[in-house]
């Protein structure tokens, strides 16, 4: 259905990287406006300038440039209900706060820091509200002339006057109906006079209004502002389009035991931000996906599967599949636990989508940085006979050695390096080499080298012909041996592949050397 009243926007604050949660309720928000053919819009709100970040925005274009995730408008891209970084719309907010001071609907504030402390310090839980407003310094205590004196004379703020016991409904598409008493909500600040902005959710509100947003689709810490939002609305008169809301699962720790943090990551081993982040303040690096070889497609699947599913076994699902399947509706309300290794689960699964040849300037760079130069044909073609193996890893909880499928490309690079250097030595204790390099074992294999030489065509298939008659008629074993000249332990893919990689003379010459070294 192609519905174009539907405008969805993500609103992320510059307060540093993006958050891997922020990045899939900005996902959310596309397949939802996809889906219904809508329109995704990019709002910077940083309003809050004690917490603003350099570089902070440009990193959160850069994330979903690289995702492919793409906004209709927006900061970067425009639009004609611009401009969409907050700090620009200063006027347009100023006018908005007026017109609720007009109608009674807030009031200014003169409390300051320390009268606020010492309020809190003296009554316990203390909150602004209807019950306390009375006790404080603000326009409906104070006389209009002492009002009109303060406001030239010292910062302010202006408060929204939220009237008490009234309940009030959030409609959300998730959660349903959340009812919550207005009385627990405090009389929150909407305007600083001091830095001449808006507080978060003034300027919220009046942006979603203007920018004609029908759906707010947000992460569930913004649950507990929703109460407030919706007298926002109301006391704007804007009752009739307001958005729906609907409020994301969180995303929990690995184990489901509270919220996922950047420290879960750190222990455990795994990305919590879209790219990697240089700290401007502290120069401190934290990892990124893309820089730590995930594919943007398996970082879209794995996150779009965090709190929501299509109801059928199907996992591996690409953006359209995606698109066309999702449904806000059917997003859970419990936490989704951030399993990581499903991560890298779906990271194997696209790698192995990719053709060998796709994969290979990618694997190049890897090489590349370890010292290894060759060619993309080199590179697939290490892929292709490697691809299955599995590696080993350090488990962030037990601190035990693990094995697990190729996951990454740079899985491969400790396993190939034999692809490329020659072993010169080998380590004589090593069991494979001890098990399998008897007193004989030379001359088996001046015996192979032998049979080696006459073959003509150095292909798999020309070897096979040659070799495995020989191997059957001499009842010499040779694969294992040969393994240690050419590879220098056990490990590696089949030996005919392996030869045909490196060439007749590389082939004879590993040979020649293990013979030397090992005799
Ligand atoms: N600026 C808020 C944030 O940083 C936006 C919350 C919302 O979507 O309403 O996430």
């Amino acid at each position: 259905m192609a519905d174009n009243k539907i405008r969805v926007r993500f609103a992320p604050s510059p307060t540093g990287p993006l958050h891997i949660g922020g990045v899939r309720t900005a996902l959310y928000n596309y397949l939802f406006a996809r889906k219904q053919g809508g329109k995704m819009i990019f709002r910077i709100e940083d309003t809050d300038s004690t917490r603003f970040v350099p570089g902070a925005e440009e990193y959160i274009i850069e994330s979903f440039k690289w995702l492919g995730i793409e906004f209709d408008e927006g900061v970067g891209i425009g639009g004609d209900k611009g401009p969409y970084r907050q700090s620009e719309r200063r006027e347009i907010y100023k006018q908005y706060v007026e017109q609720l001071l007009q109608n009674g609907a807030a009031y200014y504030a003169f409390d300051t820091p320390d009268e606020l402390n010492a309020k809190r310090q003296e009554v316990a839980n203390f909150q602004y509200d209807a019950s306390t407003r009375t006790q404080m310094r603000n326009s409906l205590t104070l006389p209009e002339d002492e009002v009109k004196r303060l406001l030239e004379t010292e910062p302010y703020v202006v408060r929204f006057k939220i009237n008490a016991g009234e309940e009030v409904h959030v409609k959300d598409i998730i959660r349903g109906d959340v009812v919550v008493n207005s009385s627990v909500l405090d009389d929150k600040v909407l305007y600083k006079s001091a830095d001449q902005l808006p507080t978060y959710h003034l300027a919220n509100i009046v942006d979603d209004h203007l920018m004609e947003i029908s759906h707010v689709i947000r992460g569930e810490e913004w649950l507990p502002s929703a109460p407030l939002h919706v007298l926002l609305y109301r006391a704007f008169g804007w009752q009739d389009t307001m958005p729906a809301f609907a409020h994301l699962p969180l995303l929990l720790k690995p184990d489901g035991k509270g919220k996922l943090s950047k420290r879960d990551g750190d222990k455990l081993g795994f990305p919590v931000f879209p790219l990697q982040w240089t700290d401007p303040q502290t120069g401190n690096i934290s990892s990124g996906y893309r820089e730590s070889g995930y594919l943007k497609e398996a970082v879209i699947n794995f996150l779009a599967l965090l709190g929501w599913n299509p109801g059928t076994e199907q996992e591996i699902l690409s953006l359209d599949e995606l698109t066309n399947q999702f449904d806000l509706a059917k997003c859970s309300k419990s936490g989704a636990k951030f399993d990581y290794m499903k991560g890298w689960w779906f990271n194997r699964e696209y790698l192995l989508l990719r053709s060998d040849d796709e994969l290979a300037p990618d694997f190049l760079k890897i090489l590349e940085a370890n010292g290894v130069h060759t060619t993309a044909d080199k590179a697939a073609q290490v892929i292709g006979m490697m691809k299955q193996k599995v590696v080993e890893y350090v488990d962030g909880q037990s601190g035990q050695t693990r094995k697990r499928n190729i996951s990454f490309l740079a899985d491969l690079w400790p396993l190939c390096d034999f692809f490329f250097c020659a072993p010169q030595d080998y380590d004589r204790a090593d069991k494979f080499i001890v098990k399998n390099w008897k007193e004989n074992t030379a001359a088996e294999m001046q015996a192979l080298a032998c049979q080696l030489e006459g073959v003509e065509s150095w292909t798999v298939e020309d070897m096979k012909a040659a070799i495995d008659p020989w191997v059957a008629e001499s009842g010499i074993r040779p694969w294992n041996a040969w393994r240690i000249c050419l590879v220098g332990k056990g490990q590696g893919p089949d030996m005919y592949e392996l030869a045909a990689f490196l060439g007749k003379q590389e082939t004879l010459e590993r040979m020649a050397h293990a013979v030397k070294t090992l005799a």
